[in-house]
């Protein structure tokens, strides 16, 4: 399911390591688990190009209307849509995603290409480095096709960086002009944006990751935000992952909330056969609270890593 890395070494702004530790894990990738779970569940129960326009429900059921004039009834609307879900826009108009103060500057490089002295100190280990206003951190992921083969992987980077809202705005507005909201993807980004992320590398980073930001061909960036539902369920509509609560990355467990979320929603629901509203009121508490935990977690270290705050929990 990934990418096996051996150690975590942490670099100075100058270069030097100031710690390594055996630390051996495995990185995966978005599209490696994506696939992997699609190909279990299969195509004829899923439908591409559906644009989900209208909810309407009362205690029986719940009816999904869509752009294209169809419409589908079930016992359950599962919001399982991302940190931008439509089903909350629909359901809780309020509940906004709060943007961080910092954003993702992204970046894949074949193994091979990387420069030299990125990969004598960063291949096969996972590499930090931290300086003010500025975390990076990189590992090896499964390359093109899910190709775990040594040789065909990719090295990914992360680059936290600060940003107002205001430059923020203009960082997602693409090449193209679009305004993009929060993230733009591979290959949109303004040429001036990259030319800013060369420059902030040259000056910021150490050597490894400076060589290997240069070497990224079509970087991309994503705007950290947090937000945790405290209401997950709305009759027979419900949200789940990142649609409901939005750690912050640091935590590195949204992936697995989302997960559990959608795990402990089935046992609910087989533990109480003809009984939804009572799985559902069962499920909702103990996942509210969890996602507000990862939230107040993840917010916890990003502010401390990016703006050096001291963690609420540790002065007690
Ligand atoms: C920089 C960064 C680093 C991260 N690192 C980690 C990490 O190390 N570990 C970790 O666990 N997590 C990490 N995450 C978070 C992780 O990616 C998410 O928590 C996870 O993908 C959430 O899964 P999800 O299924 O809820 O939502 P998503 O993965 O966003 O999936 C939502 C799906 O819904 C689809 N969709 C959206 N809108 C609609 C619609 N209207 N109709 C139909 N389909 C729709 C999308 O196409 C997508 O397939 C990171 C996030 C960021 C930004």
């Amino acid at each position: 399911m990934g990418v096996r890395s051996e150690a975590r070494t942490v670099f100075r702004p100058d270069g030097s390591i100031r710690s390594r530790q055996r630390a051996p894990q495995i990185q995966t990738s978005w599209p490696l688990i994506y696939s992997t779970l699609k190909a279990s569940f299969g195509d004829a129960q899923y439908h591409r190009g559906k644009r989900l326009v209208r909810v309407a429900q009362d205690a029986a059921g719940v009816t999904a209307f869509f752009e294209d004039g169809s419409r589908e009834t079930g016992d359950l609307l599962i919001g399982a849509d991302g940190g931008n879900s439509t089903v909350r826009s629909l359901l809780w108009p309020d509940l906004q995603p709060g943007y961080a103060g910092y954003l993702a500057w992204r970046g894949l490089v074949p193994e091979n290409a990387m420069p030299p002295a990125a990969r004598a100190a960063l291949h096969g280990d996972f590499g930090f480095a931290s300086n003010t206003g500025s975390h990076i951190l990189g590992y090896l992921v499964p390359g093109d096709g899910n190709d775990i083969r040594p040789g065909h992987r990719l090295y990914n980077w992360v680059w936290y960086r600060v940003a107002d809202a205001r430059q923020l705005q203009d960082i997602m507005t693409d090449r193209d002009g679009v305004a993009r909201g929060y993230s733009v993807p591979e290959g949109k980004l303004a040429d001036r944006w990259a030319g800013h992320l060369h420059g902030d590398a040259a000056r910021l980073l150490p050597l490894p990751f400076r060589q290997i930001v240069a070497a990224t061909q079509r970087p991309f960036a994503q705007a950290i935000r947090d937000l945790a539902a405290s209401q997950m369920v709305k009759g027979r509509v419900l949200l789940l992952g990142d649609a409901a609560a939005i750690p912050r990355p640091h935590t590195a467990a949204s992936t697995s909330k989302a997960a559990a979320n959608a795990l402990d929603l089935a046992d609910q629901l087989a533990a109480a056969p003809g009984d939804i509203a009572g799985a559902l009121a069962r499920w909702e508490i103990p996942q509210v609270a969890y996602g507000k935990q990862l939230e107040r977690q993840g917010r916890e270290a990003g502010d401390h890593l990016l703006f050096h705050a001291r963690p609420a929990s540790a002065t007690g």
